[in-house]
Order: structure tokens, then sequence, then C-alpha cells
């Protein structure tokens, strides 16, 4: 019998939604769903282990993967470029793994274009004033940057959860990670028609603005 192929998974949201959290969780809950080691130019930080977080390479190197088509998408975020290689996606989902892409929206656009099996998953802040919060308490950022990433997440992100198939807001972390659970399952189980009503993009994009 063969071996069924992986989902991909495309998990996008404005920085300090809580994304890294959200997906940290999910992997180490599921068996059945791996982590895409994507490629950076960004220098690793503290903890960081190449292979494993992502893999960290030159801007040289990366362009001649780029340059040879080693990647589903690319885009470039902060200054530094990010890429999901062909070969990571294929690998995991030849081994019958669900695949979760943590990536930026300009990358989701791509995937979208490129690989008709991603579902996409986008996850939202329950206000803006509460994002605005959030990357004051990560403790990670300049007064300067956060200001600069609640632009791009007004901007940019925020307007690209239509190509989105389903919105989640992370409000209680509890709760957030049991809906994406609930979407994994879904999609797998391939009965998806109540989630993409429950959880559909436009409505939550509307209260988010209302909020
Ligand atoms: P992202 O990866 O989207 O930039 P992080 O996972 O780094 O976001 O989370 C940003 C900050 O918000 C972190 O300090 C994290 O602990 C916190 N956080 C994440 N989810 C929640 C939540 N549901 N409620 C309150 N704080 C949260
Ligand atoms: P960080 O540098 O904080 O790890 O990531 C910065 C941003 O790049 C995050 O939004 C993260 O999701 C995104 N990112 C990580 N890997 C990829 C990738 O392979 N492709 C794209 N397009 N974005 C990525």
């Amino acid at each position: 019998m063969s071996r069924r192929r992986g989902i991909p998974f495309v998990v996008a949201a404005p920085s300090g939604t809580g994304k890294t959290t959200v997906c940290r969780r999910l992997v180490a809950e599921d068996d059945q769903l791996e982590f895409s080691v994507s490629h950076t130019t960004r220098p690793a930080r503290n903890g960081e282990t190449d292979g494993v977080d992502y893999y960290f390479v030159s801007r040289q190197d990366f362009e001649a993967l780029r340059a040879e088509g080693a990647f589903l998408e690319s885009a470039e975020y902060n200054g530094n470029l990010y890429g999901t290689s062909w070969d990571t996606l294929h690998k995991l989902r030849e081994h019958g793994h669900d695949v979760l892409l943590e990536i930026e929206v300009q990358g989701a656009r791509q995937v979208r274009a490129g690989e008709p099996d991603a579902r996409f998953i986008f996850l939202l802040p329950p206000s803006m004033k509460e994002l605005e919060a959030r990357l004051h308490g990560r403790g990670t950022d300049s007064a300067e940057t956060v200001r600069k990433r609640l632009r791009w997440a007004e901007g940019v992100e925020l307007p690209a959860i239509d190509l989105f198939d389903y919105a989640v807001t992370n409000d209680n972390l509890k709760t957030c990670i049991e809906d994406v659970r609930a979407i994994l399952a879904g999609e797998r189980a391939g009965e998806t028609g109540a989630l993409r009503r429950r959880f559909d993009p436009s409505a939550a994009r509307d209260r988010l603005v209302g909020s």
C-alpha cells in the first residue's frame, strides 16, 4: 500500500501575535506534524542550532540556491533572506508527515501560487493594542522597532489575510492551540466545511479592525 503524502500547513501572523509560541506547541504535541526548517541569511541567535532552527547560510549561498530553483518560496524580511526548500518539504511529505511552514506573508503568497496542496492558517491578535503589548512584553525589540512592526502588520500582513483558508484569534493561548488542532484534524479527515465557516478570515479581520 502506498504511503499517504503529508499535507503542508502554512501558518503566518503579524509579528508578536504568538505564532512561534503556538507553532512550537503544535509540533511538540503532534507526532504527525514536523517543522519545516528554513534557510536564512540571518545570523543565529543565542540558543539557535544550525539544521534545527534554520539552515544558516551566507547571502551568496542563498542566492545560488535560489537561482537553481531550490526554493518553493523565498522572501526578504527585516534585511535578511528566508526560504523554504523543495527538498525539505518533499522529504517530510514523502515520509507521510504533515509539514508546518511558519513563514511570513510574502512567502505564503508564493506557496499559494506554487503548492496547490498547501492549507493556509492566519493567526490574529485579539486587538492591535494587545499586539503592541505583546511586542513590548517580549522585550526583544526597541520602541522604534515595535512601531515599525505595527505599521508592517497594518500595511502588509493584515491585508494578506484574504489568501488564507482559516483565521484563528490568539487570545487565550490554550484555546488558540485547540482551534488550530481542530483545523489540522478537519483537513486530515477531509471535513472542512464547518471549520471554514467558523474560522472565516474576512469575518476575523472585520472583528479586529472594529476592536
Ligand atoms: P510571534 O512569533 O508571532 O512574533 P511570539 O510567539 O514571540 O510571537 O509571542 C510574542 C509574545 O506574546 C511572547 O512574549 C509570548 O510569550 C506572548 N504570547 C503568545 N501568545 C500569547 C497569548 N495567547 N496571550 C498572551 N501572551 C501571549
Ligand atoms: P525570525 O528571524 O524572527 O526567526 O523570523 C522572521 C520572520 O521570517 C518570521 O515571520 C518567520 O515566520 C519568517 N520566516 C521564517 N522562515 C521563513 C521562510 O522560509 N520563508 C519566509 N517567507 N519567511 C520565513
